[in-house]
């Protein structure tokens, strides 16, 4: 059974850190501008600019920290408006809130299959691939009884920076 009943928008991970990867940033924009006017939803010139950073960034940005970054551009948003729309997209599998975090909750734009490495320290949210985990098998009870929608596997340690930090 597959657990992909969403079309989502699936982003080359690897653009995040291209330097060269503006383009696939537009590209990521069109197709969300496109899934917002499938899905009813408006398409306001703030809700690309937080989607847009939000795709731009591996950081797993909490609303607030996004917030921060877009009022440059924005000085009119409101922290509110953010939230709302992270919680929009979240809602509708344009982004994720990414399990384990707690509050605040941080998000993440990249729909294609990948896991969490989550520093208890400093709050890091690190990505990694591990193909075995994309295909986690669940006891058939579960899968017959209800819908998966995602499944995910996600860590939760001390990151190689806060262990060089508490080593010296
Ligand atoms: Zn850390
Ligand atoms: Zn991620």
């Amino acid at each position: 059974m597959t657990n992909r009943i969403y079309s989502y928008i699936v982003v080359n991970p690897m653009i995040k850190k291209c330097k060269q990867g503006r383009s696939k940033i537009e590209e990521a924009v069109e197709g969300f501008k496109a899934r917002c006017r499938k899905l009813g939803l408006k398409v306001t010139p703030q809700r690309i600019a937080i989607y847009k950073e939000l795709i731009k960034t591996d950081r797993h940005p909490s609303a607030d920290a996004l917030y921060k970054t877009i009022k440059n551009k924005f000085p009119g948003i409101s922290l509110d408006t953010v939230n709302r729309a992270l919680l929009t997209f979240a809602k509708h599998g344009i982004a994720f809130i990414v399990e384990g975090t707690g509050q605040p909750k941080r998000f993440d734009a990249d729909m294609l299959n990948h896991q969490h490495f989550i520093c208890i320290k400093c709050k890091r949210i690190i990505d990694f691939q591990h193909r075995p985990f994309d295909n986690i098998k669940l006891p058939a009870d579960i899968e017959n009884k209800f819908m998966v929608l995602k499944k995910t596997v996600y860590v939760e340690g001390i990151c190689d920076k806060c262990l060089n930090k508490s080593a010296n």
